[in-house]
């Protein structure tokens, strides 16, 4: 009887060819190991591909920061090596009550990163940001923008020019010790990581259900950028655009003390808001386009229906916050993006076997936190 097919030996197999399997796969390069990489796919169209592309360093606290501060230089060089949009453009925060403004100014005071507090004239400058209700911002230097349309891929080649082996259409089954077992064979390798993203309860179901992973959908749009009169007096900016409801998300924020009546203005005039767990904000394309959303919805297995209220909403906000007709918006595309997500964690690194990791970031900042995750768990896995 015929045994499965050997495909090779490496030092290092990857399963999962978006932003967390690739920067492990980078971080095998860089210390001179043979690395192979197995997605099932014919190319990477998951979490990675459908963000804002931004690395929101600044916001981060505790793990979550020391990983988003090495994933800042890896993606400026990255960029520049794999040749696509990586700029260290900052962030700008529209605050648009003084809620926001106070929160803003706290965590400037508290000195944790560079902030520099800016007047609406100074958000303004930077961004297309013309809403009424404008009292300032402020603008985090730390973080940085790439294109995740193109990152993605153009690691992917990168990758594979420097001598890592791509296997494209192959699921990954099994990991076995020393063995990974494919729908095309077995790759041996004595260290394996599997980053395959919000379907590791397709392989681990046990480690999903005891750190109780679930897929969090959120919707986003791209639209046409608005142009003057009337449309965008800023055409061309780098920095991503957050907002108020950026605030009450992220760790960073935690513990600015005006907090805690930002969130209840929220939850007294926008409800509707928090409803679908909106995060507003938005970054550009490089060809000028809008990416903007988003909101979240949490499940083990989410139902296929796009909501247009959902949509709508967004449309309306975000036209608030450019100061302009909705009507203005055109919409070039709507997708709904997945990732894993878990309570009171934002990282998954589980070791089921000897020599094998799994692996997942378990909130929406993989594209900020990648590289130094990956940093971590090859220097331990591969030591
Ligand atoms: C709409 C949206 C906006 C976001 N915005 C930001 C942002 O601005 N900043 C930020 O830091 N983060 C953001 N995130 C989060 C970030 O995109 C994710 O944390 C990150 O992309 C996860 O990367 P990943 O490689 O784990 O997953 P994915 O990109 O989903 O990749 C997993 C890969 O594994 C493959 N795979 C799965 N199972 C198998 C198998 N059995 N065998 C082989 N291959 C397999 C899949 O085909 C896929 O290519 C956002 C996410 C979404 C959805």
């Amino acid at each position: 009887m015929l045994g499965p097919m050997r495909l090779g030996a490496f030092d290092l197999v990857v399963a999962g060819a978006g932003i967390v399997g690739l920067a492990h796969a980078a971080e095998g390069l860089r210390r001179g190991l043979r690395v192979a990489v197995v997605e099932r796919d014919a190319f990477a169209r998951g979490a990675s591909v459908r963000n804002f592309g931004h690395g929101c360093v600044t916001g981060q606290a505790g793990e979550a920061l020391g990983y988003a501060k090495v994933a800042r230089e890896r993606w400026l060089e990255l960029g520049r090596l794999a040749g696509f949009y990586a700029e260290p453009t900052g962030t700008v925060v529209a605050a648009r009550s003084a809620e926001e403004l106070a929160v803003l100014r706290e965590f400037a005071a508290a000195g944790v990163a560079p902030v520099e507090v800016l007047d609406a004239d100074g958000v303004r400058a930077r961004v297309p940001v013309r809403a009424k209700a404008l009292v300032g911002g402020a603008f985090l230097p730390w973080d940085v923008r790439v294109n995740p349309r193109e990152a993605v891929g153009a690691i992917a080649r990168w990758l594979a020019a420097e001598g890592v082996t791509f296997f494209w259409r192959t699921a990954a089954l099994e990991a076995a010790p020393g063995v990974l077992r494919t729908a095309r064979g077995e790759l041996a390798a004595p260290a394996i990581v599997l980053a395959t993203g919000h379907d590791l309860d397709r392989l681990y179901p046990e480690i999903a259900e005891r750190a109780e992973v679930r897929r969090c959908v959120l919707q986003m749009l791209r639209v046409a950028a608005p142009l003057a009169p009337g449309g965008l007096a800023v055409e061309r900016f780098g920095p991503g655009v957050l907002t108020g409801l950026s605030l009450l998300r992220y760790a960073g924020f935690a513990d600015c003390p005006s907090l805690p009546a930002l969130r209840a203005r929220f939850e007294a005039e926008r409800p509707d808001l928090l409803a679908v767990d909106m995060n507003l904000m938005f970054t550009q394309l490089p060809d000028g386009d809008l990416l903007i959303g988003d909101t979240h919805e949490r499940a083990v297995t989410h139902h296929p229906f796009h909501d247009e209220r959902v949509d709508d909403l967004l449309l309306a906000e975000t036209a608030d916050l450019l100061g302009v007709p909705v009507a203005e918006l055109a919409v070039r595309e709507r997708w709904r993006g997945c990732y894993a997500t878990a309570p009171d964690r934002e990282f998954l690194v589980e070791s089921p076997l000897a020599g094998v990791r799994v692996v997942a970031v378990t909130t929406g900042i993989g594209m900020t936190t990648c590289h130094g995750l990956a940093a971590q768990v090859v220097a331990d896995l591969c030591a």
